[in-house]
């Protein structure tokens, strides 16, 4: 391949990774930007093995088939709801192949002299240390979306003293880097790397259970400056533009989490804010009314409007299908019927309107928290379907609840709201919910599947 077929095909890759953004940022257009994303990525590739001398293919062929192999069995493996670890433990590669390309790019330096010499290793130094960082940072987060680390923020006395220690530290070692021969330049960069390492994950175990979706993002950004840095330090045009595009893109969604959760993006960062889920909830003194499968039935066929609230437990129940017949049935009997989509519901942004596509709910009946929330006075029925954090009114009612000024979708204004989860245990932020104890609220018990596969039938024709 020539150097001009190369660049062309770098160049149509590119603008195919622009046009599959573009596509993903609406639910409509979503499943064409994909496609954009495949072709894109079947051009990149294709192009780069193509333009490799033919003896490399002997290292990168058995690579690449046992990396396909892995990614297809993790693929066809995942559960929807396994999603953001899944995305999480991509992050980490992404950091983990930044600090090993950054590392051998030191062993065997390209033949740089000068300004060019300094430049590349100002490259290396700064896509070890974002990529070390994203990759611990990754782990972690894994571990605390899967459950296996407590979604506690740990916060150690003088935890901000702490980081900037090392960031003071990694700059006098970048400093000695960039000075020194070319082993003791190895051990600074070495003994930077470690450092990173363990700020990456102090920085996301200070960050608690309440914040994780901006996390989530971030480290998604995170990733995106790391393949750019290895980008650079490999001299691959292509991977720099991809590495920007998913940077900033990250960098945008961190924005819009932060906004939907009305939270500062330095605050989030600098962590220490929400608590451990899933414990028992400890509101004393109201009165939860329990309902029954015909109650709730008999509610939705006298309803003119239905609002329904998908939460992260409609994904644990599949309740998608079901929850779709529901509302075919009743919108063929007139009644309007309306989805509420917070932006932090589930665990990964995105994620109800993944589940409701899936489902192949009209993509016109799906709406944004902004666009629903002043409706539910006028609202008959709100079925609140394993949500539970993103209906939390002490988030408007109460200062002190650790979500205290967190935009919410407001139930608790409709005639009615159902809501259906097992327990009175508490969502993901471990925040106790006084939508549980209010007059009009009913609770459904049991797995939101089972509750709605008998509503389906208990609804009259
Ligand atoms: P929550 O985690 O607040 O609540 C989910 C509820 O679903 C639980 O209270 C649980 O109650 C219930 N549930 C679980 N399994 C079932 C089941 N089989 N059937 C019925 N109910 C079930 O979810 P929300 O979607 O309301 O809020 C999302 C939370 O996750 C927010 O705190 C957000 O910050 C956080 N988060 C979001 C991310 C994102 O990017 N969207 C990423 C990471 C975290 P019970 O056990 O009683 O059934």
């Amino acid at each position: 391949m020539t150097f001009g077929l190369l660049t062309a095909c770098y160049v149509a890759a590119s603008i195919l990774f622009i046009l599959s953004l573009g596509g993903l940022s609406n639910q409509e257009t979503a499943r064409r930007g994909n496609i954009y994303g495949i072709v894109g990525m079947a051009i990149a590739i294709a192009a780069t093995i193509l333009w490799l001398p033919p003896e490399a293919l002997a290292y990168i062929a058995p690579a690449m088939i046992v990396g396909a192999l892995i990614g297809v069995v993790v693929a066809l493996k995942v559960e929807m709801t396994q999603m953001p670890q899944l995305v999480a433990i991509l992050h980490s590669f992404v950091g983990l192949a930044a600090v090993l390309v950054g590392l051998n790019s030191h062993i065997s330096p390209p033949n740089f002299t000068g300004a060019e010499k300094i430049i590349h290793e100002v490259e290396i130094f700064l896509g070890v240390f974002i990529g070390a960082i994203t990759f611990t940072g990754s782990i972690i987060a894994f571990g605390k979306l899967q459950g296996a680390i407590s979604g506690k923020p740990l916060t150690l006395p003088f935890r901000h003293g702490l980081n900037g220690i090392a960031i003071i530290a990694c700059l006098v070692l970048g400093y000695l880097f960039l000075t020194q021969d070319h082993t003791v330049a190895m051990i600074c960069l070495l003994v930077m790397t470690g450092i990173a390492f363990v700020v990456g994950a102090h920085l996301v175990m200070a960050i608690g259970g309440a914040d994780m979706p901006v996390v989530v993002s971030m480290l998604n950004s995170y990733s995106g400056w790391a393949a750019a840095a290895t980008g650079f330090m490999l001299g691959n045009d292509l991977l720099i533009v991809v590495g920007a595009l998913v940077g900033s893109s990250g960098a945008i969604l961190s924005y819009i989490m932060c906004r939907a959760m009305n939270r500062h993006f330095v605050s989030v960062i600098l962590g220490g804010f929400g608590t451990s889920g899933g414990t028992a909830a400890v509101t004393e003194g109201g009165e939860v009314i329990a309902t029954t499968v015909e109650e709730t039935a008999a509610l939705l066929d006298d309803a003119q409007s239905v609002v329904i609230v998908p939460g992260y437990g409609m994904a644990v129940a599949q309740a998608q299908q079901t929850v779709s017949e529901i509302t075919n049935k009743l919108r063929a009997k007139k009644v309007n019927v309306r989805f509420a989509i917070h932006p932090v519901a589930g665990r990964l942004p995105g994620h109800m309107n993944v589940l409701l596509a899936e489902a192949r709910v009209p993509y016109d009946i799906v709406l944004e928290m902004d666009e629903i929330n002043d409706d539910f006075p006028e609202t008959d029925v709100v079925l609140v379907i394993g949500a539970n954090d993103i209906v939390n009114p002490g988030a408007q009612e109460d200062p002190n609840s650790p979500i205290a000024g967190m935009p919410v979708l407001e139930v608790w204004k409709a005639k009615t709201a159902i809501v259906s989860k097992r327990s009175m245990a508490t969502g993901y932020a471990g925040v106790d919910n006084p939508l549980f104890y209010k007059e009009n609220t009913r609770m459904l018990f049991g797995d939101a599947k089972e509750s709605f596969d008998a509503v389906l039938k208990a609804l009259a024709d």
